[in-house]
Parts: structure tokens; sequence; C-alpha cells
């Protein structure tokens, strides 16, 4: 086990460690965004080729891609400790998408939230 940096939760995010958790932010809601997609752009498939042929490629196809930028997701770091930032221990994969904050540090993807005493 390595060791484990600690610390205050209420300690707001450097430009820096703001600028990465941006960047979670972001590659949450392309995720998210890409789950959500499969429902309309399957009903466009089978609504634009008049049969249901392509349906079952495309699901898998989406849901392979899907999984690997989840799986991308889970492996991104914390900016402030460095453990896995959507990582939860005992959750769902799926969590990770909506994780706001570091299981271990408590470094938070709103900063309102952390600045709130
Ligand atoms: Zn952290």
């Amino acid at each position: 086990m390595a060791t484990r940096k600690y610390f205050p939760r209420w300690l707001p995010p450097t430009p820096e460690q703001g600028a990465a958790l941006k960047r979670i932010r972001g590659r949450q809601r392309a995720v998210l965004a890409w789950w959500i997609a499969l429902i309309p752009i399957s009903w466009i498939v089978i609504v634009a080729t008049r049969s249901d042929a392509l349906f079952v490629p495309l699901t898998i196809f989406w849901i392979a891609f899907g999984v690997e930028f989840t799986s991308r997701m889970v492996e991104i770091r914390c900016p402030r400790c460095g453990e896995n930032f959507c990582r939860k221990t005992g959750s769902p994969y799926i969590y990770a998408l909506f994780n706001r904050q570091c299981e271990n540090c408590g470094l938070s993807l709103t900063p309102d939230e952390t600045n709130r005493t």
C-alpha cells in the first residue's frame, strides 16, 4: 500500500488542479452523453434503414466503446492525491460517471461545494 496523503477536505484546489478537475468533468459529461446517445441513434438507424438489421451490431459497437471510455475515465488520477479520482470502492463501475468528489482526499469537482462552510 502506497503512502496515503491527507488533505483537509475544505482545501480549495490550486489553479492547476482546478484545470484538471474541469477536464475530468468534461470527460464525465462526454462519456455520459455517449451512453445516452445510444437510444436516439439506434432509433435513427432503425428509421433510416427501415429495418432492425443494424440494431444489434450498432448496439454491440456502442457498448464496446462505451465500456472502453468508461474504464479510461475510471483510470483518471486525482490531481491532488494521485489516487483514482472517479473510482469509488464497493460501488458499481458506472458510478464513476457521477462521482463528484475524490474519495481519497475529498477534492470536489464543484468548487462551490468545497468553499461552503
Ligand atoms: Zn484526491
